[in-house]
């Protein structure tokens, strides 16, 4: 391993002191492949699937960290804007790097929306008719094309279904080969073929054991409004959320908790799953009040570290089936 990888460094010293040579110096020696950034880590993972050694890739956001509100520090700006291409999540699920996203797209660097490649959906009326709490958007008045972001639209997470990451997955490497220049086009379109078949035996999978749940039982009451994606996919109902939107940056209210109780106990759920990149405090003392529900936490937007069950986003969605279909009795 370590000397076909010294090898490999030689080889592109060598491939780019002949470029250099040649004229074409962009780029020091050590950077010597393009760089791909990528905003979440779920999506990191899956573009590395992709470009295997083909290009390097970044990825901004650190395990556990929450997409809604993750900042990037300095040096991550500098390298969002040096990219040779950028791939993010989309429909402003990255809230605190709309910015640094929107400046790197003027100054030209190429940027991919995952999202914008598969079915959207909107985010789950019911709940959303409860939520007034709207005063955080003054902060935002100032960005126009952002002022209704993550409430009122589109709804983020598309990442929770893995037949919609497969269609995902397919446009992101497209996008790659036609961004950047000398790409391995062939090995990229073989990566890409056998990662997608990965997740199509992964949905099949996850089908499966959610035919184990019987279906009145296939109900989710999450933290927040994340698994829409999922419920699309899999059939599952939206009972409730504790923060009755689709960002973990809005908070809940007293009132809407007291209705979402009611809720809990008269349709006996018997679970209540939360974020492992958000603080369960409020499922906890939901809890606690109701009786007789398992808090369970998925690895709803963020992947696990490096030795738990969700370290790469295969393994995350497979554990989340695991758990929810668990809990909920299948
Ligand atoms: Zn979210």
């Amino acid at each position: 391993m370590k000397s076909s990888k010294f090898f490999g460094i030689a080889i592109s010293m060598i491939v780019s002191l002949f470029a250099s040579a040649c004229g074409n110096d962009e780029g020091s020696l050590e950077a010597n492949r393009p760089t791909v950034v990528v905003t979440t880590n779920i999506l990191g993972d899956v573009v590395r699937n992709l470009v295997g050694d083909e290009l390097e890739v970044i990825t901004i956001m650190p395990v556990g960290a929450n997409p809604h509100d993750f900042q990037a520090s300095a040096k991550q700006v500098a390298e969002i804007s040096k990219a040779a291409a950028l791939v993010v999540n989309g429909a402003d699920f990255e809230e605190g790097l709309l910015d640094v996203i929107d400046s790197a797209s003027m100054n030209g660097v190429r940027v991919f929306e995952a999202i914008s490649a598969v079915k959207q959906l909107d985010y789950n009326k019911n709940d959303h008719t409860d939520h007034t709490d709207h005063a955080d958007h003054a902060d935002h008045a100032d960005h126009a094309d952002h002022a209704d972001h993550a409430h009122d639209g589109v709804d983020p997470h598309f990442f929770t279904d893995p037949a919609r990451m497969a269609v995902a997955v397919k446009a992101i490497s497209d996008f790659l080969i036609a961004t950047i220049e000398g790409i391995d086009i062939a090995v990229l379109r073989s990566n890409t073929n056998a990662y997608v078949g990965k997740l199509e035996a992964l949905d099949a999978e996850v089908a499966a054991m959610v035919e184990g749940v019987p279906e009145e039982r296939r109900v989710l009451v999450t933290n927040h409004q994340v698994f829409g994606y999922f419920a699309d996919r899999y059939g599952f109902e939206f009972v409730g959320t504790i923060i009755p939107t689709g960002s973990t940056a809005d908070g809940a209210s007293a009132q809407q908790l007291t209705k979402l109780s009611k809720t809990i106990k008269e349709e006996k759920v018997p679970a209540i799953f939360t974020d492992t990149s958000s603080s369960d405090q409020l499922a906890q003392t939901l809890a606690a009040e109701t009786g007789q529900i398992q808090v369970v936490k998925l690895y709803s937007e963020s992947l696990g570290n490096e030795d738990s069950d969700g370290s790469d986003y295969l393994e995350m969605v497979r554990t989340n089936a695991t758990r929810i279909t668990t809990a909920l009795g299948g």
